[in-house]
């Protein structure tokens, strides 16, 4: 390689690095506001228990539009809110959002339905958080059954002592815990056993091709009965269509969230919903 390719080569890298810093930069100042701006919001995506097939429960999931940039992901506004800390003040706010609804909810008579809220390792790692978690469901009058955190696997790898007594503080408060994305992470299944958990939540990618291949199918079969000999229920990620549904139907999962029931919603649409589908 000659030197003018490579100090091109380099030119190029750090051309690109600066973008994405100058990106980055740009989202952390306008994260920082965005709550004040109003800017993020909550949307709830329906869970069905495929015994009862009854709704049971919504996932809580994040939304931030912002009006030069646009409707950011949450795959890409989580990571820098985390690693800029902001994933504390905003994580609290979506715990207040989330449980200010399941009120508002069971005031206009959709009761049993639980309201899971996805937690980041950090807000797990504060030893304000169960605290936090008891204040909230105080001041809105809410019962702890009724609100279920959504961890990952990660938590486990990170700290294991300190997730064991973190999961206990939050067992003793009353709320559900559930493994998100289950399956994808490196830890050992060891902690299944030390954990308080109630629920695995089976990780979409396997989910997708369910229907034609058979080693998803395998895993997906494997989660299920693991869960069941644990004595953990399962709800299926991403569930899209009909034959995903109906597999997932046969092998005994317990619940299903996905396009095939309905998009994430927002407030005043998932509440319609739940009416429409009680
Ligand atoms: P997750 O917790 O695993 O949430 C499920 C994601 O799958 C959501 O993406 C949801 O919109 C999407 N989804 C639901 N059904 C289907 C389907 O049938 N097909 C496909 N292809 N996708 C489906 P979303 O809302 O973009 O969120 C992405 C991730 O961002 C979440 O994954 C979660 O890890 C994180 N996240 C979202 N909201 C929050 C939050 O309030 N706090 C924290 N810490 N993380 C959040
Ligand atoms: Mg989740
Ligand atoms: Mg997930
Ligand atoms: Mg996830």
């Amino acid at each position: 390689r000659t030197k003018k390719e490579s100090r091109n080569g380099y030119r190029f890298f750090s051309n690109q690095m600066q973008i994405q810093t100058t990106r980055h930069l740009q989202l952390v100042n306008a994260l920082r506001q965005a709550i004040a701006l109003k800017q993020l919001t909550v949307h709830y995506q329906p869970q069905l228990d495929l015994h009862t097939k009854k709704l049971v429960g919504v996932e809580a999931l994040l939304r931030w539009s912002h009006p030069q940039l646009g409707e950011v992901q949450p795959t890409e506004f989580i990571p820098l809110a985390e690693s800029s800390g902001l994933i504390i003040s905003i994580g609290s706010w979506v715990l207040e959002q989330a449980v200010q609804q399941i009120e508002r909810w069971q005031e206009a008579g959709i009761t049993n339905i639980c309201v899971s809220v996805n937690l980041s390792s950090i807000q797990f790692r504060d030893p304000e958080l169960p605290s936090l978690v008891q204040a909230i469901l105080q001041r809105y009058h809410v019962l702890p059954q009724s609100l279920e955190l959504e961890l990952t696997e990660g938590v486990a790898l990170e700290n294991p002592e300190g997730a064991v007594s973190m999961m206990d503080a939050l067992d003793q408060l009353g709320v559900r815990l559930s493994i998100d994305d289950f399956g994808t992470g490196y830890s050992s299944l060891s902690y299944l056993k030390k954990f308080k958990v109630y629920k695995l939540k089976v990780d979409q990618s396997f989910v997708r091709d369910i229907s034609t291949d058979d080693e998803d199918k395998a895993i997906v079969i494997a989660i299920i009965n693991l869960a069941r000999s644990l004595g953990l229920k399962t709800i299926a990620e991403g569930v899209e269509t009909p034959e995903q549904k109906a597999f997932l139907l046969t092998h005994g999962c317990d619940e299903i969230q996905g396009y095939l029931l309905s998009q994430p919603m927002a407030s005043e649409e998932a509440t319609a919903y739940l009416l429409a589908n009680q």
